[in-house]
């Protein structure tokens, strides 16, 4: 498969924080020209066989795939995994172990938003949130959107829900350690999602691609909806200093919330390796004899 393929490997679903379900994704991701998808929902596979069967009755290469957040340096860290058995034990007990505790977190956050006047959060973000062991920030942002205290979800990302503002709960994820083996012991491939959101040190980075590295962790996305052009030359370097293969994904979660659409981000610069040639017997091929004849 050619470096230039247009894969993307990062979207999420009604099944964590997307507002679109498994089958629309794929029938979006076909429409938007992608050659190679996968849904990577938040600490959830739920998606997972609906995503392939969606995929198979498009003619899409699709590959497994989740965000797994992690706790990492007191900040949290999203590790894209790829290409796992959906079946594993361990990696489908890890998740449940990471998804929970976040009801109470919601609590927590509501909690706080009454603190600055914002009533009845919890229950206007659970209303967003189609699985609700997943409710997730992005449902507050959406309720706070709604009742028009943001004008949308990035205002929503500046002004509370982030360190320091209010509707923050800090919370402990999944280690980095953990995430890595849940994924690499289930036959796939870890990722260090999106690094350039994160708010780290140059040591603290070097911390966070070292131990990965040590981990057996085997890719970066340098090509994402969260990157700017100057941010995938930056990573373009981290890659081949740590020799890690590169992955790209939009990071599509909805169709009026999102900048990047699905299948139109730039090409991964030539001189990396994509994580998809290392994935080859993991790529779920597109049946043949679809198309008419
Ligand atoms: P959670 O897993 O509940 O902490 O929610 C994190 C989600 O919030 C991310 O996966 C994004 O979908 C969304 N989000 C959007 N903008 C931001 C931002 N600036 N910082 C953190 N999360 C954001
Ligand atoms: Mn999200
Ligand atoms: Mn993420
Ligand atoms: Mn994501």
């Amino acid at each position: 498969m050619s470096p230039t393929l247009n894969a993307d490997l990062h979207c999420h679903s009604v099944i964590s924080d997307g507002t679109l379900t498994p089958e629309e994704l794929a029938q979006r991701a076909k429409d938007k020209g992608v050659e190679l998808w996968a849904l990577t929902d938040h600490d959830e596979i739920g998606g997972v066989a609906r995503a392939a069967a969606a995929a198979a009755a498009l003619g899409l290469n699709y590959l497994t795939g989740v965000e797994i957040s992690v706790s990492f340096l007191n900040q949290t860290v999203h590790i894209v995994g790829l290409g796992f058995d959906a079946n594993n034990t361990a990696l489908r007990e890890g998740l449940a172990q990471t998804r929970g505790g976040r009801g109470q977190r919601a609590h927590a956050m509501a909690d706080d938003l009454a603190r600055v006047g914002i009533h009845g959060s919890f229950e206007g973000a659970l209303k967003y949130a189609g699985n609700h062991d997943l409710i997730s920030r992005t449902h507050f942002a959406r309720f706070l959107v709604e009742t028009g205290v943001c004008k949308d979800t990035y205002e929503v990302f500046r002004k509370y829900l982030t360190e320091g503002k209010p509707g923050y709960v800090a919370h402990r994820w999944a280690t980095l350690r953990e995430a890595v083996t849940w994924i690499r012991d289930a036959g796939g491939l870890a990722v260090i999602a999106h690094p350039a959101r994160y708010k780290f040190s140059a040591n603290e980075e070097f911390a966070l691609f070292t131990e990965f590295k040590g981990l057996g962790g085997q890719g970066v996305e340098v090509v994402t909806g969260s990157h700017s052009a100057a941010d995938s030359v930056t990573y373009t370097d981290v890659a081949l200093e740590f020799d890690l293969a590169a992955s790209r994904g939009s990071d599509f979660h909805s169709p009026t919330e999102s900048r990047t659409d699905l299948g139109e981000l730039p090409a991964l610069p030539e001189q990396l390796t994509p994580i998809w040639t290392l994935l080859q017997h993991q790529i779920q091929k597109a049946p043949q004899g679809l198309m008419p004849t």
